[in-house]
């Protein structure tokens, strides 16, 4: 069997959000959109379920199946509905709904409903992606409490530049947000994963921690918080082959790297095809028999080359961590020009294994 894998560790991910809740003290839903960033969303769900306050997808087809497999706690849709069709579903199956549009607005005032729902009014507070403008916001607030269709109603925005740690644009959003609120008593949410960690000072009834409950910084600096997060995933494999080349020769497609000296090159079982990013150039780390070393060459579809030179006692067999404990997937993906958002989502082929659970 081919041995590259991903290993889950839902105790991490249980220490991960616990410490999402820690450092905001505040209700966090927790947001396992696109499959938990590649991680598994309904194994993560029902790691989680027990204690969290809810679940955030980005759509009611992610919704449906957390339904369809028990999960009962809040599941807020992040993009709300995209045709009004949905609407129904998303009462019949007690689904969150975001409103960042005034068409949804309008929808949701001219559905026939079995019952009221929760809906979180959305603020455009300079992202400039989605949410109504604040000139429509208090208008749009008291339609939705008029229209008899909502039982409840949390005030959201989002963040645009949170992980930059200095930048004064996140205060502005929030002094924004706080401007076209005014007057209006209901629960806020405003924090994702760099608020939470980075933004003490933001207030919030509810957050909304990601990347975080998976143990991947959001920073590209090193931030006291961040190292508190424990990594969740592991993608490791093995070594296959081992050559030993003279200085001078290439390695892999292009021939990108010519061995400076005499090297032992070790081929993993692991490529692009698997979510491996494909632009990590040489030198972006691995371990290999619990050494660091770096890869060498470029990514193929399913192998990739790392450098044994400096480390004799790994050989066929050895296990490689990817990324992991060790080798931070923010590391790789900053090698890769990513962030761990896309590595974790892009992973495929390989199988979930998990533990912890
Ligand atoms: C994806 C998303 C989040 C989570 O963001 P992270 O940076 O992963 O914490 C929070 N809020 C909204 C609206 C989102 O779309």
């Amino acid at each position: 069997m081919r041995p590259a894998r991903a290993l889950i560790d839902l105790q991490a991910l249980r220490h991960n959000y616990q410490l999402a809740r820690e450092l905001s003290g505040a209700k966090a839903l927790a947001v396992i959109k696109a499959d938990a960033y590649g991680h598994g969303a309904l194994r993560c769900a029902q790691a989680l379920e027990g204690e969290a306050d809810g679940f955030a997808v980005a759509c009611i087809e992610e919704a449906l199946q957390l339904r369809a497999a028990g999960i009962k706690a809040p599941v807020l849709l992040l993009e709300g509905f995209f045709e009004a069709g949905e609407l129904a579903l998303i009462a019949e199956q007690d689904l969150w709904c975001v409103v960042h549009s005034l068409w949804q607005l309008e929808a949701i005032e001219q559905a026939t409903l079995t019952r009221p729902i929760t809906v979180w009014l959305k603020l455009d507070s300079g992202m400039h992606r989605v949410g109504l403008h604040p000139k429509d916001y208090q208008g749009a607030y008291q339609r939705l409490l008029a229209s008899g269709k909502v039982t409840r109603i949390v005030l959201m925005s989002h963040f645009a530049r949170a992980d930059e740690l200095d930048s004064p644009a996140s205060n502005a959003q929030v002094a924004v947000f706080d401007a076209a609120r005014q007057g209006l008593s209901a629960e806020i949410s405003l924090r994702n994963s760099p608020a939470v960690l980075g933004w003490p000072q933001v207030p919030s009834d509810w957050v909304r921690p990601g990347i975080m409950l998976y143990g991947a910084t959001p920073f590209e600096v090193a931030q006291a918080q961040a190292q508190r997060l424990q990594p969740v995933m592991t993608l490791e494999s093995r070594v296959i082959s081992v050559r030993e080349l003279p200085a001078g020769e290439p390695v892999g497609y292009g021939a990108t790297f010519v061995s400076p000296r005499p090297t032992r090159v070790g081929v993993v079982a692991m490529g692009y095809a698997d979510g491996y990013p494909r632009l990590a150039p040489t030198g972006t780390p691995v371990l290999v028999a619990g050494k660091r070393s770096q890869l060498i060459g470029r990514v193929s579809m399913d192998m990739l080359c790392i450098d044994l030179t400096d480390v004799p006692e790994a050989g066929l067999g050895s296990p490689v961590e990817l990324w992991g404990k060790h080798v931070l997937a923010s590391d790789v993906a900053i090698q890769a020009g990513t962030i761990p958002y896309q590595i974790f989502c892009n992973l495929r082929r390989v199988p979930l294994v998990y533990s912890g659970g």
